[in-house]
């Protein structure tokens, strides 16, 4: 036997009856591993698969498959393989021969959506730098490139292209872990018509980072449109604006220590930011309204309070307020008041109160908050307004592309992290269910006996998070709705004595005495299917609340600004209903995203990042560790593994391997499926190796495969 051994193939089975088949005669199995895990034949053996993916990033080759889930390695490099010519080499060919590729997945999953008319969606997850985004573009690319072509379709092309640029100046920020991160998660519906062309999308927004508004950690910066506008804006607009060039001027750009980052060019985005705004039907006036919002945060951040001889906040910085007034076209002095006194209603009497120093920078930075916060918001509408496909009572069919932050663990994990992590946690459960169910679905089509997998269900943990009553939000609203005295601690607390038992939940004071030092007394545990991650409870509270004081949100209602006048509606004011929390929130619109990614056939990409330096061919092992922990690959595999490790049509079989036994060479006339009970009796397949089901084999072991491509290789 020689060492030019074929690269295996393998089905992938995707619950999208995706057949990717991969062969490869040009590959060596010992220098560039497998292009698919369940050809591992340890596979499970976390060295093994590491080891895998470590062969294969050092030479190139980024992208390697558990059965239909791709898995990506962000080459931190620009890599010749998304070019015109190697779309089209992915383009509607069956998979034979074709190395894996994100283009691979794009094009089996639209043309699933064109032959079987069922909607499709691609699952793109991973953590923070791992490439999430740079899929969803190149997907993107993908279908504007392949995808047939006329008039109208080219500008929905445009705007689906163009709302990136878009999006990200005001929804992406640099960050310690990506210079380029997305703080909000992105759900992306893009609507073919009879033809297979793009003729519309819809875009759902999740859980924008507001704090990053108002204060960034060291190293990090806030959102890109503030930087993109001082560097680029004209000298007219940022006269208009009142705004000066220099990015040091303004507290809200101060806080991370480091306004220009040397992959960045504020100037260049700018430009593209400014042509994306009229792709996406912008007239002058409704840029100079958004602008004017951008302005007025950096202002709003200028605000500052001194304090009287009562202690109370007085504005010192008249200036800041008369562009605040101009920008957000409000009343100057109503606004001022706004932010040095709170009002309440109780009893239907008007009660207002003057505010202290701190009081007063607080409310200053929640207002800047809200109104950045629903700005993005109105954006995303705006986007989808000029999205929308006009016709739409003919029929369509939607591919969704999710684009959502993975599991985080930091050293200090608060309530975005819960929030984030619970997200992870909805996920893995329908990545279990749906790919369980499609594994089950194919055993039975074949008639095959289905061996019960055993794997980890987490819906235990979803439960403890999102279970009515009892749940920890639940808990929380509990706590944030209660008058009186309730805190951070006693919200803490309250979850003690609910949960105390639960397998998956841990504080200090319910640890036992070895663990418990490990653990805060402001702290709580959670056992996630990825691993244990200890919250903070500091702000929780707050957060969720995420009130904004009643005057303000008067003052803004009154704007006459038109975006500022939309984002904040009159019925505020008069509901009696309280708004709902942020928790909440969150958790309704996870649900609904679950419904919708439950009407559709899913295919799933799971990027992960080499190193923490964003550098090229480096490969951190113990990054990719976690990583692969953190994705839950392992138990992926076990699961994809768990019956065969391959599967193939019997007529694609027996043309294959026909030439290994002399009654199928060169030809056999009956059936494939009797031609390949010939076939691997000769080989000596032996009975606990295969089993033969309706339309296909099906092949236990690695190894067997192995064997008799290598006997096709000496022959
Ligand atoms: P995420 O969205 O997962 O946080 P991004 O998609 O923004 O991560 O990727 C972070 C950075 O990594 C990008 O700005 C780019 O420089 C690099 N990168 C990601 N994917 C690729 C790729 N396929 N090829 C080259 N560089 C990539
Ligand atoms: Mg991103």
């Amino acid at each position: 036997m020689q060492a030019g051994v074929r690269q295996m193939a393998s089905h992938g089975l995707g619950a999208n009856g995706i057949r990717l088949t991969m062969e490869s005669a040009l590959t060596a199995r010992d220098r560039v591993g497998v292009q698919d895990f369940v050809l591992l034949e340890n596979f499970t053996s976390e060295a093994a698969f590491i080891e895998n993916l470590r062969k294969r990033f050092k030479e190139n080759l980024i992208y390697t498959y558990i059965g239909s889930v791709l898995v990506s390695v962000n080459p931190y490099k620009e890599l010749e393989i998304y070019t015109k010519q190697n779309m089209e080499r992915y383009r509607g060919v069956s998979f034979y021969e074709v190395s894996p590729h994100l283009y691979a997945i794009a094009d089996n999953s639209y043309r699933s959506l064109r032959t079987e008319r069922k909607d499709q969606c691609i699952l793109i997850s991973g953590e923070s730098g791992a490439g999430k985004t740079e899929a969803t573009k190149k997907i993107l690319q993908y279908y504007a490139v392949t995808c047939p072509a006329s008039q109208q379709v080219e500008t929905v092309k445009d705007r689906l292209l163009q709302s990136n640029p878009v999006l990200e100046a005001f929804g992406n920020a640099k960050t310690l872990r990506n210079d380029n991160s997305s703080r909000f998660g992105k759900y992306m519906d893009v609507q073919f018509d009879y033809r297979g062309a793009p003729v519309g999308g819809h875009i759902l927004n999740y859980l924008l980072e507001k704090s990053r508004v108002v204060h960034q950690n060291h190293g990090e910066r806030n959102f890109h449109i503030f930087y993109q506008l001082l560097e680029g804006g004209e000298e007219d607009l940022l006269r208009r604006l009142g705004l000066e060039k220099n990015p040091q001027q303004y507290h809200y750009l101060v806080k991370g220590h480091c306004a220009r980052v040397s992959s960045i060019n504020d100037k260049n985005e700018w430009k593209i930011m400014r042509r994306a705004l009229s792709v996406i039907s912008f007239n002058d006036s409704e840029v100079e309204d958004l602008l004017s919002i951008v302005a007025s945060v950096l202002h709003l951040g200028n605000v500052q309070f001194a304090a009287d001889e009562q202690g109370n906040a007085q504005v010192t910085t008249e200036n800041q307020i008369k562009y605040l007034a101009r920008l957000l076209a409000v009343d100057g002095s109503v606004l001022r008041d706004a932010l040095i006194h709170k009002k309440i209603i109780a009893k239907g009497e008007e009660l207002v109160s003057p505010l202290n120093l701190e009081q007063a920078a607080y409310a200053r930075d929640a207002l800047a908050k809200a109104i950045y916060g629903r700005t993005f918001s109105w954006l995303v509408n705006k986007v989808n307004k000029s999205l929308a496909y006009k016709a739409s009572w003919r029929s369509t069919t939607v591919l969704g592309l999710l684009d959502i932050y993975g599991f985080e663990v930091f050293q200090h994990n608060s309530f975005e992290q819960f929030c984030i992590n619970y997200c992870n946690e909805k996920l893995q459960q329908l990545f279990i269910e749906l790919t369980l169910k499609s594994e089950q679905e194919e055993y039975e089509s074949e008639g095959i006996a289905w061996e019960p997998v055993q794997y980890f269900n987490n819906k235990i943990i979803c439960d403890l998070v999102e279970e009515k009553f009892k749940g920890i939000i639940s808990i929380l609203d509990e706590e944030c709705l209660r008058p009186g005295d309730a805190t951070d601690m006693t919200f803490l607390e309250k979850l003690e004595e609910t949960v105390k038992n639960h397998p998956h939940f841990l504080t200090h004071k319910l640890a036992d005495q070895k663990t418990r030092k490990s653990l805060g007394r402001e702290e709580f545990r959670l056992s996630h299917y990825a691993g244990d991650v200890t919250y903070s409870v500091a702000g929780f509270l707050d957060k969720n609340n995420d009130l904004l004081f009643r005057n303000l949100k008067e003052t803004m209602c009154n704007s006459e600004n038109p975006i500022i006048n939309q984002c904040f509606d009159r019925t505020e004011l008069t509901d009696k209903k309280r708004p709902e929390t942020a928790a909440t929130q969150f958790k309704n619109s996870l649900s609904k995203l679950m419904e919708i990614l439950m009407s559709k056939e899913p295919s799933y990409i799971r990027c992960m990042k080499p190193n923490d330096a964003k550098q090229a061919d480096r490969f951190d092992e113990v990054l990719i560790r976690h990583q692969v922990k953190y994705l839950g690959l392992m138990e992926n595999l076990r699961v994809r593994r768990a019956g065969f490790a391959y599967r193939r049509k019997y007529e694609v079989f027996l043309q294959r391997y026909k030439s290994l036994c002399p009654e199928t060479w060169p030809t056999w006339d009956g059936r494939p499926y009797d031609g390949v009970a010939v076939l691997v009796k000769h080989l000596g397949y032996k009975p606990e190796e295969y089993k033969m089901g309706r339309t296909k084999i099906f092949i236990r072991f690695p190894k067997t495969l192995f064997a008799t491509e290598d006997a096709l290789e000496v022959r």
